[in-house]
């Protein structure tokens, strides 16, 4: 089966600052580097390097073109990215000696898309496959509600979190993917206890503390814990989590299994700088689970 994925394509500018600048102030980096990030395309790049087909439906303005031959370097099939008039999204990463971080996000041509574009790569989708969204697009209840009508199986990951749009995906969605911080805010905004959330699968990720998936569907609640690592960043974490564990489902393997896949790939991603290009491949994720 394939891993469509309406997702965001970002260009990542990251600077290091001493420290972080106060209102009005102006401060020099001391270093800088640019990347290929975005929820949606981390996201892609994890499922792809999981060993499972990634279907990257995308936007990218005129100057994206190296954003979508990265993606596709990566493994992901980039057939469904488009370009337009939008300028390609981007944030802007400060991080400070500490490690705090302070980021600003430009969507550009992630929030550009129109119903066509997703449409004729849905038409393409046959029922079983799966298909990604995050918050960082424009159109993703439209694009949950066309892909269950064609038997899709559609996984959301509503961060960034705003309550309205989340709740309204509710009704669309297999699996709703949450930190324990989103899943809080939901949760007091709906009005129900977390595992209470009307939607046919939960998954909270607790960071060092795991993951566990509330199967309302099934009911059953399974969890994994998270492997002891030193981490060194862990930006990015929950998209190389949901990545490969939407991979693994793909692949037949059972929930549980499925959920250690993923929490074994994201251990070992917290433990290098970066995003998309901290995701493990799945030689090095199964070596570290043997
Ligand atoms: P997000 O990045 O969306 O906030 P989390 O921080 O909850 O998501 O992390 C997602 C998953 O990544 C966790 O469920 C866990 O399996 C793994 N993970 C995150 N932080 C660590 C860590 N410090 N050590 C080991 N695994 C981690």
């Amino acid at each position: 089966m394939a891993v469509w994925n309406l997702g965001s394509i970002n260009e990542d500018r990251f600077y290091r600052v001493p420290r972080l600048p106060g209102p009005g102030e102006t401060l020099t980096a001391t270093r800088f580097s640019v990347g290929l990030g975005g929820k949606g395309a981390n996201q892609s790049v994890a499922v792809a390097k999981a060993g499972s087909t990634a279907r990257h439906i995308g936007r990218i303005g005129p100057e994206g073109a190296w954003a979508r031959d990265s993606l596709k370097a990566l493994g992901v099939d980039v057939g469904f990215v488009i370009q337009g008039e939008v300028p390609t999204g981007h944030a802007n990463v400060h991080v400070d000696n500490a490690g705090e971080n302070m980021i600003v996000i430009y969507p550009g041509a992630n929030r550009a898309f129109e119903l066509p574009q997703i449409e004729t790569a849905l038409a393409k989708a046959r029922p079983g496959d799966f298909l990604l969204l995050q918050n960082e697009t424009n159109l993703t209840r439209e694009a949950a509600q066309k892909a269950k009508e064609k038997g899709l199986f559609v996984v959301y990951s509503a961060a960034p979190f705003e309550a309205g749009p989340a709740r309204a995906m509710l009704p669309f969605v297999d699996i709703l993917a949450l930190n324990e911080i989103e899943a809080g805010q939901l949760s007091a905004d709906v009005g129900v206890a977390v595992d209470e959330l009307p939607v046919a699968r939960l998954l909270v990720t607790r960071g060092a503390a795991g993951a566990v998936l509330h199967d309302h569907a099934a009911g059953k609640v399974h969890t994994v814990a998270a492997f002891p690592v030193d981490p060194l960043d862990t930006t990015g974490a929950g998209d190389c989590f949901v990545g490969y564990v939407v991979a693994g489902l793909d692949q037949g393997l059972s929930p549980v299994d499925a959920l250690r896949l993923g929490a074994a790939a994201a251990a070992l991603q917290v433990t290098r700088p970066g995003t998309s290009e901290a995701i493990p491949d799945r030689a090095e994720v199964t070596a570290f689970l043997d």
